[in-house]
């Protein structure tokens, strides 16, 4: 959809460097501040030493700040699927929202849908697979919480974009051995507290009416569905 409001305003951050490997990852954040003006402000001190590809507004209008070629730095120390340099290989989307600080807003219509335009562009551009749409709270469990349990991945995902089991699978038998195939980690999932914080972040994503850090048969089945479109999307 071409709309003029939805076209990117440049709002250059110095806080990037050289990418030495191709993109293939999308990770999703809320700003978690106040405001937009304050996370942008913020974004782009040279101090902070964070940034991100863009920046969604409440009202849709989104911000460029770091160019896709270069890399950004709002993942921090993380993991997916095997990989810790997920700065270098991913584009980073802060979503305007102040999250779990402040009462956890909900996300308006208009913000989602200039997100999920934004990720069908950026996705013309790169090869991005489904399973490497992710949380910035699945890439660093225990340390992150956003997007946060009020974030419409089923919405994402109906609009083409990252993974939802529509289908209930049966009863996981190794749920960390599942998650762990996902891509949540680092792994094995051997340590109980690390296991726990694995376990929140992705029931905030899959089962977000009802987080927790505590396995049940239904987050179970949730799992062995996710891992079995994961393995699927190879
Ligand atoms: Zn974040």
């Amino acid at each position: 959809m071409i709309d003029a409001h939805r076209a990117p305003i440049l709002h250059p951050s110095p806080n990037f460097d050289a990418r030495d490997c191709a993109v293939d990852m999308l990770v999703l954040h809320y700003t978690g501040m106040e405001n937009a003006d304050a996370a942008l402000v913020r974004l782009c001190d040279p101090a902070a030493k964070v940034s991100a590809h863009y920046v969604v507004r409440e009202d849709g209008q989104t911000f460029s700040l770091v160019p896709e070629t270069a890399r950004a730095w709002h993942a921090g120390v993380s993991f997916w699927r095997g990989a810790r340099n997920i700065n270098a290989r991913s584009i980073g989307i802060e979503i305007v929202n102040g999250g779990h600080d402040f009462g956890l807003p909900a996300f308006p219509e208009a913000q989602i849908a200039a997100v999920i335009d934004l990720i069908a562009a950026i996705r013309g551009r790169w090869a991005i697979p489904d399973r490497n749409i992710v949380g910035h709270s699945d890439v660093a469990p225990g340390r992150k919480l956003d997007p946060g349990e009020r974030f419409p991945w089923q919405s994402l995902a109906a609009a083409g974009h990252g993974l939802w089991p529509d289908v209930m699978a049966e009863d996981s038998a190794d749920p960390l051995g599942d998650l762990a195939r996902i891509g949540y980690g680092p792994a094995p999932l051997d340590d109980a507290g690390h296991a726990a914080a694995v376990i929140f972040a992705f029931s905030q994503r899959f089962r977000s009416h009802a987080p927790t850090s505590t396995l049940d048969a239904d987050l179970r089945a949730r799992i062995c569905a996710v891992a079995g479109l994961a393995e699927a999307a190879r």
